[in-house]
């Protein structure tokens, strides 16, 4: 056991602190990864803000991970680089599971809430729960695509065959969806903080043909739209904009109260869904595709240390891509423990 560096919330509320933990272990079916980019999400930060309930602690953070195999397990090769998402456990005997949603899993675990994530030199994964990352993706830029991408995904498909699809709140995961919605022949219609001119160009970069404020109207009605800010109210907002029949589609795990509204907004066969989690199915086909499109992820690299920073630019929005942690680089990996001997509690 050398111990490795870590960033770890003691409880929500406090600043993650940097700390040097004994090496994890892996048990029967796990993988020990070295950590080489984590990228940070919303639900980070919903968990440093207690707004999720009874996370392990003390916990490592971080469920967008790309890491190399170590020791440990047998499907893949010592040194094959692998992604760990959010699920990182499930029961495979529930109604949920024998139904095909394991998302939806009485006894889910998930990466860096009930169990130690990426932020960290080192960590432990059940295997049957990673992916292999696909080739032409470094660890930066594959980071972004294990939950900004991957629940994206599943969100666009929850919206069904919308062609006119709104995106509230173009952040990591709409900047990724953009482009899958575009690859798919589907029209994008970006809404931003009002006034935030800089992410509705970003937007209309990516192929958004409108971008515009939150609480605009765009030229025309849509089929759906897919809220990725955590804001309750942008639901009826959302709703307002929807042709017939059309779905709001809520992608995130957390959000602000949604004001109640009139009945007649809803009527027609608008629908309004939350989504929760992902299946391996998801993060397989999502994967896959990704090279295909080919989607392009803007990750605003810091080290490990800067935790702290990621989460204050991603809480007051100063990102256009993903905040992304670079632990080791390759080159670095093959040399690793000898500035870690340094490290001194
Ligand atoms: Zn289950
Ligand atoms: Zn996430």
């Amino acid at each position: 056991m050398n111990g490795m560096r870590a960033m770890v919330l003691d409880r929500p509320g406090t600043p993650l602190r940097v700390a040097d933990l004994p090496d994890p272990t892996p048990g029967p079916g796990q993988i020990r990864l070295r950590v080489r980019a984590c990228a940070v999400c919303r639900t980070d930060l919903h968990i440093v803000d207690g707004e999720l309930p009874d996370p392990k602690l003390p916990l490592v953070l971080g469920h967008q991970v790309v890491g190399e195999v170590v020791d440990g397990g047998s499907r893949f090769k010592r040194g094959e680089r692998v992604g760990v998402p959010w699920l990182g456990f499930t029961d495979q005997t529930c109604r949920y599971c024998l139904s095909g949603r394991e998302n939806l899993c009485l006894h889910a675990q998930f990466t860096g809430y009930q169990r130690d994530g990426g932020y960290a030199e080192l960590m432990v994964a059940d295997e049957q729960y990673c992916f292999p990352i696909p080739a032409g993706f470094d660890d930066a830029t594959a980071a972004p695509l294990l939950c900004a991408g991957l629940i994206g995904f599943r969100s666009l498909r929850l919206a069904g065959d919308a062609e006119r699809l709104g995106l509230y709140g173009f952040g990591s995961s709409a900047h990724i969806i953009a482009q899958v919605a575009r690859y798919q022949g589907r029209r994008v219609f970006a809404f931003t903080r009002p006034g935030d001119t800089a992410g509705q160009q970003f937007a209309r970069e990516l192929g958004a043909e409108w971008a515009g404020d939150s609480d605009q109207k765009p030229p025309e009605e849509l089929d759906a739209a897919i809220i990725f800010a955590p804001v309750g109210p942008l639901v009826p907002v959302a709703l307002r904009v929807l042709a017939r029949g059309g779905t709001v589609v809520c992608a995130g795990i957390h959000m602000s109260d949604i004001p109640s509204f009139p009945y007649a907004w809803l009527w027609e066969e608008r629908s309004i869904r939350s989504v929760a989690n992902l299946t391996r199915q998801d993060g397989q086909e999502f994967l896959e595709l990704a090279p295909k499109v080919p989607i392009r992820t803007y990750p605003e690299v810091l080290p490990l240390t800067e935790a702290n920073e990621a989460l204050r630019r991603l809480r007051a929005g100063e990102l256009h891509g993903t905040a992304v942690l670079q632990v080791a680089s390759p080159a670095a990996t093959k040399s690793a423990g000898t500035d870690r001997q340094s490290v001194v509690s």
